[in-house]
């Protein structure tokens, strides 16, 4: 296996399930060391970061809501002394609520937005004191840190009875972006994965019937759905010199959803 990341931290929040743990398990695989932050399944990530050992980097389980200030702060105190800094951060936490609008409640809304968020804010910003403190490691990579944000193709694609998650998605362009800007003269890139359907918890419901099955196919030009697998790749892109010079960039991994396939018939 190719060794990209060697010598290099990563840090992959809500990392116990799904993409996050995809992307983990592939930086690992590309010879990062790994935490595995996780906010309620304790087993599933420590499963995770005792797979990813087994590529002969370090890994360890750091439990912490990405939502709470204190406990974001604790575990990058935790990462930096065990591994001595951060060279990557997966900003990949996020959940669903879901209500037509004009039932959601204030709750339902402040959830998402808390997570999907201000979670990536809190992290984001911890990660970029960090790389500022550090300052440039040109013998690991040529930027001095990487930032990945798990936003959506909603933010793009608007998305009726998820006005709370597509409002999170569509804020999480302009952070990523506004980052990129005022830290790109400091080498700091960071850069977005909007996925399309991938098959994970968050989405069940959508994959789990052959009817729904059938009915998200018509979404997808590339006609099936994705895999954890499938964006680790891209993180690993991402979070490698591969990218060097892409900064302040949404890419889309969605088996084509963004070409509207409706429109295929529909004109
Ligand atoms: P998932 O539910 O398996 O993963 C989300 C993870 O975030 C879970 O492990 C969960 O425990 C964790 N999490 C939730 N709240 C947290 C908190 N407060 N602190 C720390 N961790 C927390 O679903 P997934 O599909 O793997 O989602 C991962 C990311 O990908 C999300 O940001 C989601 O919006 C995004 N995404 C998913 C899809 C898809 O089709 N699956 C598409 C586009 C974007």
């Amino acid at each position: 296996a190719e060794q990209k990341l060697s010598g290099q931290t990563a840090l992959v929040t809500g990392a116990s399930s799904g993409i996050g743990a995809g992307v983990a398990r592939a930086l690992g695989q590309a010879g990062a060391n790994v935490v595995v932050n996780y906010v309620s399944n304790a087993d599933e990530a420590e499963a995770i970061a005792a797979e990813i050992r087994q590529q002969g980097v370090e890994a360890v389980a750091i439990r912490a809501d990405v939502s709470q200030e204190h406990q974001v702060q604790a575990m990058f105190r935790q990462a930096v002394e065990q591994f001595g800094t951060i060279d990557i951060l997966v900003n990949n936490a996020g959940l669903q609520r879901d209500a037509p609008f004009h039932d959601m409640t204030l709750q339902q809304w402040q959830t998402v937005i808390d997570v999907n968020l201000t979670g990536q804010f809190l992290c984001a910003r911890e990660a970029i004191r960090e790389f500022l403190r550090r300052g440039p490691r040109p013998e690991v990579s040529r930027a001095t840190g990487k930032i990945i944000c798990m936003s959506s193709v909603h933010e793009l694609i608007p998305w009726a009875g998820h006005v709370n998650y597509a409002s999170s998605k569509g804020a999480i362009k302009m952070l990523m972006q506004s980052l990129a800007q005022e830290y790109g003269d400091r080498q700091i890139r960071v850069n977005s994965i909007c996925p399309g359907a991938i098959q994970t918890p968050i989405n069940t419901a959508a994959w789990s019937t052959p009817q729904a099955l059938n009915s998200l196919m018509t979404l997808i030009p590339y006609n099936r759905i994705g895999q954890p697998g499938d964006v680790g790749k891209l993180a690993v892109f991402l979070a490698s010199d591969d990218s060097d010079y892409i900064t302040g960039a949404s890419i889309f991994i969605d088996g084509g959803m963004t070409v509207f396939e409706g429109f295929a018939t529909g004109g």
